[in-house]
């Protein structure tokens, strides 16, 4: 059982699924999309983290940085912002290098960590796609946070892997279905970057006769 290659959803939006459904829906089934604050700086610092291919050596650690992955089993594809393969003698071997290595990923993020287990997820499905491409097992990799600077471990545990698993279903459903679903509006909205789009106050029973009144009566008065 597993997903053609067609049918590969996006790793990263897994992000967007853990923060809210109907978010994760509009970018990815929808394909709409708007910059704020948030999703401009975190792009800049990945893209410092991917410099992609980019190989270093040091010693008994290699790193990759932008590496690609994919994984048939989650049906998911993307990017690791880097891989750092640690010399191991229960690892694996590496073509054109001695020894066996350990690949261990590591996932950047601007800011601090979030009060939900969005970056723990999506380092956790890049771990599954590094298994499946590799054929080894990662027990843990690290989550880098540009604020206080400091990376902390992430295990792999057997309920991470099911709530990844789980999650691929419920995205690939959706996205097969190409439905959006609805999501009562909360405390987040007000961080997303999708806010001016989705409209989140009109799921809470405003009506829209109202909506465009209240927007009219803002606008005169600016
Ligand atoms: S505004 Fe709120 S409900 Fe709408 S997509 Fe964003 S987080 Fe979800």
């Amino acid at each position: 059982m597993g997903y053609a290659e067609d049918d590969y959803l996006m790793l990263s939006g897994i992000q967007h699924f853990a923060f809210c459904r109907k978010q994760w829906a509009l970018i990815h089934i929808e394909q709409q999309w708007a910059e704020n604050y948030r999703t401009t700086a975190g792009e800049l610092m990945h893209k410092k983290a991917h410099e992609e291919g980019a190989f270093e050596k040091r010693g008994n650690l290699m790193i990759v940085r932008g590496m690609r992955i994919a994984s048939h089993e989650l049906g998911f594809s993307g990017q690791c912002d880097v891989v750092e393969f640690h010399q191991n003698e229960n690892g694996i071997e590496l073509f054109g290098y001695d020894g066996k290595w350990n690949p261990v990923p590591i996932e950047y993020k601007r800011g601090t960590p979030k009060e939900y287990n969005a970056d723990e997820l999506q380092l956790c499905a890049q771990a599954i796609c590094l298994e499946e491409m590799l054929q080894t097992a990662i027990g843990a990799g690290y989550l880098y946070y540009g604020e206080n600077r400091r990376r902390s471990s992430v295990e792999f545990t057997d309920a991470l892997r099911l709530e990844v698993k789980n999650m691929s279903k419920e995205m690939h459903d959706l996205f097969a279905r190409g439905y959006t679903p609805n999501v009562k509006s909360a405390k987040k909205c007000r961080s997303c970057s999708l806010e001016n789009i989705c409209v989140p106050r009109l799921q809470k029973g405003i009506k829209v006769r109202k909506y465009i009144e209240q927007n009219m009566k803002m606008k005169q008065e600016c």
